[in-house]
């Protein structure tokens, strides 16, 4: 099938494969050790550091890496709400987030954090109005994601942190669909914390970061040796030296990507001939994610489109078989969730696949629409 799943992860660039290879080979050094090997392998660390860093306008100091976002999410909210001296108690996100964010949330809430979820609006964005009604002094963290993984709407993240701000809360952004996509500022931004991952940038999977600015306290999630500034854990260098040549190439060629996103998204929505509909804002988003939906159609489309490795929601919602929550949250139906699909593409797709799998659309749309006609 063709491969238009870049939302559930993407294509190794084979420019970070070839600079992870000697780190998984002959430059196996531990870098914490205090020897040739270890220096070797502490150089290609911080150079890689440094690189994630340059893509958020960070000091190099305020990253530390991590097993993805799974785990920079679970640290960011866990870390900020059993941190020594955390006197606030509530969170505050949207709908829309990931179930990474949201479980951890829920957990917290079980052990005597508050919980404050915000509604989004149609199309995917959150109503400042309605955030800033949910905040209060009493706030520790406002978390917000910088692009949704299942309809790619990107929010207003300098207008979320200034609201954050402005009751004195932390603002954590689970960046792992945003991050070498859009461009992100954490000073022009005013993100505290931010979530990031190497696959969704095509990076190698298992390997992230948490950024950190300077003088926010969190403690840790992992104890032990204290590796990364209390992240503890040997780090997997030829992992990192991956995601840093993933930031590096990320950041030449962020604008191209775009256009060439953008391009393949025009096509596919001018090659489309039966009646859809976008999911989410079309203007506010990163536009190699495109999530549609069929009036008239109710049926889990999916299941009809074996040529195509595509999902209806989440990767993980294709797990659970649960309706998309995200989707539910923009008003659709539980059945018109399960009929929607969310097609992922970028810097390796071409329009050759892209008109292929509108044709694919197309004639599994109209067969149903005339099955029921
Ligand atoms: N947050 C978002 C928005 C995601 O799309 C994902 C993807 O799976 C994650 C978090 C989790 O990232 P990881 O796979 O690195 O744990």
């Amino acid at each position: 099938p063709l491969y238009l799943d870049y939302g559930a992860t993407t294509p190794l660039d084979p420019a970070v494969a070839a600079a992870m290879e000697p780190w998984g080979i002959t430059g196996f050094g531990n870098p914490h050790s205090a020897h040739l090997w270890g220096y070797k392998a502490k150089a290609a660390v911080e150079a890689a550091r440094a690189h994630v860093a340059a893509l958020l306008n960070a000091p190099s100091e305020a990253i530390a890496f991590t097993s993805g976002a799974t785990e920079s999410n679970n640290w960011a909210l866990k870390g900020l709400l059993t941190a020594p001296g955390q006197t606030r108690r509530r969170i505050v996100t949207l709908a829309t987030e990931h179930s990474s964010v949201l479980e951890t949330a829920h957990y917290l809430a079980g052990i005597g954090a508050q919980l404050s979820i915000v509604p989004v609006r149609a199309d995917g964005l959150v109503d400042l109005g309605d955030l800033s009604r949910a905040l209060g002094e009493d706030v520790a963290l406002v978390s917000v994601m910088a692009v949704n993984n299942e309809i790619g709407v990107a929010q207003d993240l300098a207008a979320i942190g200034q609201l954050a701000h402005s009751v004195g809360a932390v603002f954590h952004v689970d960046a792992a669909q945003g991050f070498g996509k859009l461009p992100i500022d954490v000073e022009a931004m005013g993100i505290d914390l931010l979530s990031l991952t190497a696959h969704k940038c095509h990076g190698p999977k298992g390997v992230g970061a948490l950024y950190r600015r300077p003088f926010t306290s969190i403690t840790p999630l992992l104890h032990g040796g204290g590796q990364e500034d209390g992240r503890s854990g040997t780090l997997p260098t030829a992992l990192i030296v991956g995601l840093g040549e993933a930031a590096r190439i990320a950041a030449a060629r962020m604008a191209a990507d775009h256009a060439h996103a953008l391009a393949l998204r025009t096509a596919l929505l001018a090659a489309l001939t039966v009646p859809h509909q976008v999911n989410g804002s079309l203007d506010r988003r990163w536009p190699g994610n495109l999530s549609l939906s069929f009036p008239g159609v109710a049926v889990p489309l999916i299941q009809r489109l074996p040529g195509l490795a595509i999902s209806a929601g989440s990767a993980c919602a294709a797990v659970t078989g649960r309706a998309s929550h995200v989707l539910t949250a923009l008003g659709l139906s539980e059945p018109q969730a399960k009929a929607s699909l969310r097609l992922g593409f970028g810097r390796f797709t071409t329009l050759a696949e892209i008109d292929a799998a509108a044709a694919q659309i197309n004639a599994v749309v109209a067969a149903h629409l005339a099955e029921f006609a």
